[in-house]
Parts: structure tokens; C-alpha cells; sequence
């Protein structure tokens, strides 16, 4: 999506370790109007899949959610991150590696906000090596739910989560594939 490869060639900073800041526009400061556009091009591309509930993850994910489920006319439900030891039963949980931390860490949503007829579009900010994709599959197919597919603001394809989230046959749109990124160069994206 060309509006939203030229925000982060013009916002985008490039950080040691593989990490790419976009505070700017989408992870502390949240351009809505560009968000709304990101949500229109979603639409598009998950159209005529009856969507009926967006699923993402706290805390980055839930701005964009919002805004694609107003797009959708349709819930968002965020996964909750947790440090609780005992989780109740009410709630499907799984584990998730944070690529930002290198932590891991306990993941749960409410059994009554995700449903067996529900089909979930999954929304996130981005995609590094695919762990918090797989984490809200695993809940999704913990629900008996639908995935329709996964929609990502930001792929860095250079790193696994992409390919392997496909090999999966997942249906996965990314509005923009960084194919390489540098301190000194900036970003570069996949043709
Ligand atoms: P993964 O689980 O695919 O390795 O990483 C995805 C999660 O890590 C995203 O939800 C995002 O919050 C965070 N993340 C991964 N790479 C980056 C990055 O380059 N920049 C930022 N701001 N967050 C990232």
C-alpha cells in the first residue's frame, strides 16, 4: 500500500536489532485517518469473506483493530497479555515469545468473546517471526472459530513470521513487506 510505505519511508526510524519505530504514525502517536485508509484496503482484499469480528493483540494492535472493525461494522476483541498464575476457566490461553522484549509470556481471550460460529479477521501492527500471529491462531482455532485471515500493518519479510504464517495457508495481507532495512539506509520494500 503505497500511502503507507511513503508514511514510513518519511516517519519510519531505524533502530539496531532489527526493530523499525514508527511512533510517529502508529505505535504512541495513532494517524486515524491513515488508519482509516489501511482499514478500506482490508476491506477490500477480505471482501465477500463475512467477517464478523475482528481479533488482535494489547496493546499496539487494538488502535488499528478498532478502527478495521468500525470498517467491518463489526466487535474488535483484543487478547489479553497476562502475568496471572492461576487463569481461570473461563478463557482460552496460550504463549507468546514478544519479539520487542524476548520474553514470554501468557495470552488469553474470554471464551464468550470468541465463539465456534464466529470468523475472525486477525489485525497487527507487525509481523517480525510470526510468534504473536501464531499465538491469536492458537486461540482462534482454540474457539473452534473461523480464520478468515490475518491482516499486518507492517511485514519485515526478511525475518520468518511471513512464510511460515503462508506455509500454514493462511490468508495473509501485509499493506507493507519491508524486504530489508539499515541503520544508515533506511527501509527498502519487496516489489
Ligand atoms: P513477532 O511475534 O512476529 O516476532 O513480532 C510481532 C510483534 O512484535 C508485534 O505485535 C509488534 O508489537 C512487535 N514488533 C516486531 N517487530 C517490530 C518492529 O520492528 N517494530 C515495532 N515497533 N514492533 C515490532
Amino acid at each position: 500500500m503505497q500511502l503507507l510505505e511513503e508514511r514510513i519511508r518519511k516517519d519510519g526510524i531505524v533502530k539496531e536489532g532489527n526493530v523499525l519505530k514508527v511512533d510517529n504514525f502508529l505505535n504512541h502517536q495513532m494517524d486515524i485517518k491513515l488508519f482509516e485508509e489501511m482499514a478500506k484496503e482490508w476491506k477490500r482484499l477480505f471482501a465477500g469473506c463475512g467477517v464478523n469480528k475482528i481479533f488482535t493483540i494489547e496493546a499496539s494492535g487494538i488502535g488499528i483493530a478498532c478502527i478495521v472493525a468500525q470498517e467491518f461494522g463489526c466487535p474488535a476483541v483484543f487478547a489479553k497479555k497476562t502475568k496471572t498464575k492461576n487463569i481461570a476457566s473461563d478463557v482460552y490461553k496460550t504463549k507468546v515469545e514478544s519479539f520487542t522484549h524476548g520474553t514470554v509470556y501468557d495470552v488469553i481471550v474470554s471464551k464468550e468473546y470468541l465463539l465456534p460460529s464466529d470468523r475472525v479477521l486477525i489485525i497487527d501492527d507487525f509481523l517480525a517471526n510470526g510468534a504473536a500471529l501464531l499465538g491469536l491462531i492458537d486461540l482462534v482455532n482454540a474457539a473452534g472459530a473461523t480464520l478468515v485471515g490475518a491482516g499486518i500493518a507492517i511485514e519485515k519479510a526478511f525475518q520468518p513470521g511471513g512464510d511460515l504464517i503462508r506455509s500454514k495457508g493462511v490468508h495473509l495481507e501485509s499493506l507493507a513487506r519491508v524486504k530489508s532495512m539499515t541503520v544508515e539506509g533506511g527501509v527498502e520494500f519487496c516489489r
